[in-house]
């Protein structure tokens, strides 16, 4: 492949396991965080990052990639690019074009830690939200509750800061997610270091649930306005109620007003609205998105991106029945009726090849064994937390009250 922008041609190839080290809250060391939970090179607490770099599931990895294959693992990046969706496989090559071919013409299954020129990084799990579609791993809030969690920081793995100082001349991408990197002293403690190292040049993306701008005395927007080249993508699943019902701990006029003040006083940073996407927002959606555009929260020059939920299974759209999945279908078809007659034509472009997406990734057949699971589930947290899920989220009320139990 000689033109590093024609990436048409590579079917399964990804990118990151040579240019990338996912590095999460417990030191798992793994190419991407869509692998992680079931495939890590290694762990930090049990190896340095060059060993689990080239670990034998590693170099397996990076084998079957240059062969031609997709590894097991990597089924979600297999399920969307199966539906014609972008993946993060897909994304990793277009952010990535030189080291694509560079690596297509040496074929080597080794790697250096030098080769880094990416890490996708957990500082920790400390996170002031539960939402429904997290667990304990990656929300310390989910201790409080009496689900059996705690506060967990890669920190505390032996020379961490040295690795991260080791790290930060190389790196061309950071990515930033938790836990809840505004909450996260570790977090900024790496910025400091990345700045004082002279390195705000670093493409920077963060998730964050944008509850907070600030931590203490900290100010998480100075950081923010100093650094070019940011991305931050939002995890907001509905609006209003909704939203505070699924990510619980959400206020949902804080998040509006957090996201109005990055508008005004750091508007260099591309705002992206990165919904979850599960079995129990997908009927809200359309109205979410409505709301979104209607407030303003939602515009011309944020991207909105669906991060469609694969785990846990019992969540995802695959639960729902041929009825659902046409009530989401007629829904998501007057969504797009109000987009091109109220919305501008600009808006409306990028917004509609996103829904066709979505909506493509129906295609998984449907897995109805699972529905017991969302039921018992929505009602233990239901019972736990005081809410009433059905409430904001009528469309359920079938599959929660009505259907049989041995269905
Ligand atoms: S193909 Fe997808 S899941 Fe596999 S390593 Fe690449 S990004 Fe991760």
């Amino acid at each position: 492949m000689d033109d590093p922008q024609d990436l048409s041609q590579l079917e399964n190839f990804c990118i990151l396991p040579w240019v990338q080290a996912h590095l999460n809250q417990s030191g798992a060391v793994a190419p991407c965080c869509k692998v992680v939970n079931d495939f890590a090179y290694g762990n930090l607490k049990e190896s340095d990052l060059q060993a689990a770099l080239n670990s034998p599931g590693a170099v397996e990895m990076r084998r079957e990639l240059l062969a031609g294959k997709s590894p097991a693992v990597c089924r979600e990046c297999k399920a969307l690019d199966r539906a014609g969706t972008p993946s993060l496989r897909t994304d990793s090559l277009k952010y990535h074009p030189v080291a694509v071919v560079q690596v297509l013409a040496e074929r080597s299954e080794v790697v250096s830690v030098k080769d880094l020129t990416s890490l996708d990084i957990r500082f920790s799990n400390l996170c002031n939200f539960k939402c429904r579609s997290c667990g304990p791993e990656y929300s310390s809030s989910w201790e409080a509750s009496g689900t059996g969690s705690r506060h967990v920081q890669l920190s505390k793995v032996d020379h961490f800061w040295p690795l991260m100082d080791s790290l930060i001349p190389q790196l061309q991408h950071l990515y930033i997610a938790g836990g809840e990197p505004s909450l996260d002293s570790d977090h900024f403690e790496f910025l400091k270091r990345l700045i004082a190292k002279g390195r705000k040049d670093i493409h920077v993306a963060y998730n964050s649930n944008l509850s907070k701008l600030s931590l203490r005395n900290h100010s998480w927007l100075e950081d923010l306005r100093q650094l070019p080249s940011v991305r931050l993508g939002i995890s907001v699943d509905g609006a209003g109620p909704q939203a505070e019902v699924l990510r619980k701990g959400t206020v949902w006029t804080e998040i509006v007003d957090n996201i109005r003040t990055l508008k005004t006083e750091a508007p260099h940073v591309q705002l992206i609205l990165n919904p979850t996407v599960s079995a129990m927002n997908i009927f809200h959606l359309p109205d979410a998105i409505r709301n979104w555009i209607a407030t303003g929260l939602l515009t011309c020059d944020m991207d909105l991106q669906f991060n469609i939920l694969f785990k846990p299974a019992y969540l995802s759209l695959n639960i729902l029945n041929p009825k659902e999945r046409e009530l989401v279908n007629q829904r998501f078809a007057s969504l797009r009726l109000w987009l091109q007659a109220e919305v501008s034509s600009d808006l409306a472009h990028k917004l509609l090849p996103q829904i066709d997406f979505l909506l493509q990734s129906f295609a998984e057949e449907l897995h109805s064994d699972l529905r017991k699971q969302f039921r018992y589930v929505t009602f233990a947290l239901d019972r736990k937390r005081e809410e009433s899920f059905v409430k904001h989220f009528p469309e359920h009320f079938e599959m929660l009250y009505v259907e049989p139990l041995n269905e």
